[in-house]
């Protein structure tokens, strides 16, 4: 069974929708199989996100998901990762499909609620740098 990592962001958690968002997952077919809450500083954001440090935007990313407390979980299903992505919906919520995380929930393209990882390869990483010390 196939694995990914996601990620409620601050937006979401000071909003109370933890529950529904892990029950929307739920509700598709991707369970829960390990999920903490953490508060992570931005040198931990900087490392975790690194793969956009060029971009303009890389440092207020940074800020924001270490600005409070997060929910790190991985998530297994059949093609989790994909179908994680689906059920996230664009980055920007403008753009998002109905149905979706982002459409739902999401503020902003920075305040879009949830991350989730990209590739299988990026997914292993991802679980390996919140879930293996
Ligand atoms: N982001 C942003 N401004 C942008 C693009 C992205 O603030 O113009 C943020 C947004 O929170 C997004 C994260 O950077 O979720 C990572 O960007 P990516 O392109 O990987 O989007 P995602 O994979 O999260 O859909
Ligand atoms: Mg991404």
């Amino acid at each position: 069974m196939e694995q990914t990592l996601s990620i409620i962001k601050p937006d979401a958690i000071e909003r109370n929708l933890a529950e529904e968002i892990k029950n929307f997952f739920k509700k598709n077919n991707l369970n829960i199989k390990d999920s903490k809450k953490i508060h992570i500083t931005k040198e931990e954001a900087s490392e975790f996100y690194k793969v956009h440090q060029s971009k303009p935007f890389y440092n207020d990313l940074c800020a924001y998901l270490s600005s409070g407390p997060i929910i790190v979980m991985i998530l297994e299903g059949e093609n989790a990762v994909l179908s994680n992505r689906k059920l996230m919906g664009a980055t920007n919520p403008k753009d998002a499909d109905e149905n979706t995380i982002r459409k739902m929930y999401g503020i902003s393209i920075d305040k879009n609620s949830v991350h989730g990882s990209d590739s299988v390869d990026n997914a292993k990483k991802e679980i390996e740098f919140f879930f293996k010390n």
